[in-house]
């Protein structure tokens, strides 16, 4: 690990003084992922703001009915908050999906939105990567590529984002609370993290020198149907192949008064197709049209050789998700993706 200055902070204001607008300056949390990075000489910063002291570790009811999620609670803490499990069970679930227990005794909420893709070739600085060294080319696409993206990908990069959390906030429509030199501003969870496009070294939108301060959600939680399925090589602490965060609001009728579908494993970014979860708007909650949302979805699919098994498990996926967001026995599931 290369030699690096140590700063301690208790407010947002003295983390946003000791950053300045110095991209070789990095924030440090809970440093599950940045402290790797560090130690694999990925990530060089020449000085590390601590903000594990400040006041951000809440986790509140907003005036308009939702949750204010401190960017410093941890991931546990989260998972585990009584209105978190109550109101935002898809959350707790996908918390609880990531990391081992001590990781997510240390991983802070804002962290696991900044942590960095597992690509392999990201993490061996002995080989080119455009992520990390921007122009030097993406071995990935021709290598190893079994856990890389299908969707939203660029001939500069192909890796995905790493975080089940998000996936979940992704489909609950999160807000992200940012501070920074200018000010104060929120973004949509879904306008957060970038597609990799010919700048796959941004990860995603925030400016430098900018904090995460805390997540918003919505008074609308899903709590009633929503489900989490994480497809992955092993059961425990391993990242997804694919991931599906399934929520879903019903009229009296049993059809769709709202629908959403977010993928993660798949993806630069948690993946939502607004225009296929509209268009299964007002038609029956059941695996038939389940189906058809998911081959919408998974259209624009395009694999990269060994990941390209991820596109027909991830329209499988969305459709077990739905059905399990829905309370469908798992005997009537099975009887029922048979016939679909
Ligand atoms: Fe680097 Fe992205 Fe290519 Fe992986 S997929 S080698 S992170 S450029």
């Amino acid at each position: 690990m290369r030699p690096f200055h140590y700063t301690a902070v208790e407010t947002v204001e003295d983390a946003l003084l000791e950053a300045g607008a110095m991209r070789e300056v990095s924030f440090i949390a809970g440093g599950t992922n940045l402290l790797d990075l560090m130690k694999e000489d990925v990530m060089r910063p020449v000085k590390l703001v601590d903000i594990s002291r400040m006041p951000l570790d809440q986790i509140e009811p907003t005036a308009d009915g939702g949750l204010l999620l401190g960017a410093l609670a941890r991931n546990a803490d989260t998972a585990y908050h009584p209105l978190v499990r109550e109101r935002y069970p898809l959350l707790s679930q996908t918390l609880l999906a990531g990391a081992s227990p001590q990781l997510r005794n240390m991983a802070s909420n804002g962290g696991n939105l900044l942590q960095r893709t597992r690509c392999y070739y990201f993490y061996d600085v002995g080989v080119p990567c455009n992520k990390r060294q921007p122009g030097s080319g993406c071995p990935a696409r021709t290598g190893l590529n079994r856990l890389h993206a299908v969707l939203g990908t660029s001939q500069h990069c192909i890796a995905t984002h790493p975080s089940d959390m998000c996936v979940a906030l992704a489909a609950l429509d999160a807000q992200v609370h940012v501070s920074g030199s200018r000010g104060e501003r929120t973004t949509a969870m879904q306008d957060f993290h970038r597609l990799p496009g010919d700048r796959p070294d941004l990860d995603n939108t925030l400016a430098v020198g900018e904090l995460i301060t805390g997540i918003e959600l919505p008074a609308e939680g899903f709590a009633a149907h929503s489900a989490y399925l994480k497809l992955r090589d092993r059961q425990s602490y391993a990242f997804a192949l694919v991931s599906v965060a399934a929520a879903l609001d019903l009229d009296e009728n049993g059809h769709l008064r709202d629908v959403r579908v977010a993928l993660g494993g798949v993806a630069h970014k948690p993946w939502r197709d607004r225009a296929a979860e509209q268009a299964s708007v007002g038609r029956p909650a059941c695996s038939a049209v389940f189906s058809e949302l998911a081959q919408t979805v998974m259209e624009q699919a395009v694999g990269q050789g060994q990941n390209d098994f991820k596109i027909p498990l991830a329209r499988l996926a969305i459709v077990r998700a739905l059905e399990m967001a829905l309370g469908m026995p798992a005997d009537q599931r099975a009887a029922a993706e048979g016939m679909t």
